[in-house]
């Protein structure tokens, strides 16, 4: 295995108040892993994900993905990343290729081609599903659009936040079969929170 390190949190800390909600994380994930980040709930999964891709600010430590410090070199740091944080959300009357390519146009800055969302699609298996309205999927399958929309804009690490929450049995070993593949197959870096072993 690679030990390129595409994630490192130094003494990531988040207090709210006079109480920790995460303190003294620190971790290390090389390319090509497929990281669990196991607690139960309120252990401070959600609040470390959310450091992680800088959508609240650390009060103690750092992260640094591929080699960039998000402090410093923000845009550099999170140019391969794509997260996934609490569900996705669609516009449930328009249909699944709509979706993507309004997602995409939103991280892309541009509607991305068609071949690249159909690839995206392809990938979570849902390319046969592309014209359906969104409201007629299943929650496994909406939580698969939401991994196929991040995967347009072709990331090397992914960040997913209970990525099987609330699924059922099958659900969840779709997702789990997926987040396999997009490592073994695609070379994805992949880091999931859960609070089931
Ligand atoms: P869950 O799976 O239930 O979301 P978690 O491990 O992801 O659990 P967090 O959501 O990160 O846990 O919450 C960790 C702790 O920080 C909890 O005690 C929570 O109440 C607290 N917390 C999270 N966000 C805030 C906030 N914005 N203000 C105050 N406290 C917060």
């Amino acid at each position: 295995m690679s030990q390129e390190i595409v994630l490192r949190t130094t003494n990531l800390g988040k207090r709210y108040k006079n109480r920790w909600a995460v303190e003294d994380v620190n971790l290390e994930i090389h390319r090509g892993d497929v990281f669990g980040f196991l607690g139960p709930n309120g252990a401070g999964k959600s609040t470390t994900i959310r450091m992680i891709l800088s959508l609240i600010r650390p009060t103690t430590g750092s992260v640094e993905l591929f080699g960039h410090r998000l402090e410093t070199e923000r845009e550099k740091a999170l140019a391969k990343v794509a997260g996934i944080v609490e569900k996705p959300d669609f516009y449930l009357y328009l249909s699944a290729l709509r979706n993507m390519e309004i997602a995409g146009a939103l991280t892309l800055g541009k509607a991305p081609e068609k071949k690249r969302i159909m690839d995206s699609m392809a990938l979570v298996e849902l390319q046969d599903r592309a014209d359906d309205r969104v409201k007629t999927f299943s929650h496994g399958m909406k939580q698969r659009l939401g991994i196929a929309q991040a995967l347009l804009c072709n990331p090397d690490l992914i960040v997913l936040d209970e990525p099987t929450n609330g699924l059922d049995p099958q659900g969840m070993k779709e997702v789990r079969e997926l987040i396999a593949q997009l490592s073994h197959e695609h070379g994805i870096t992949v880091f999931l929170s859960s609070h089931l072993l």
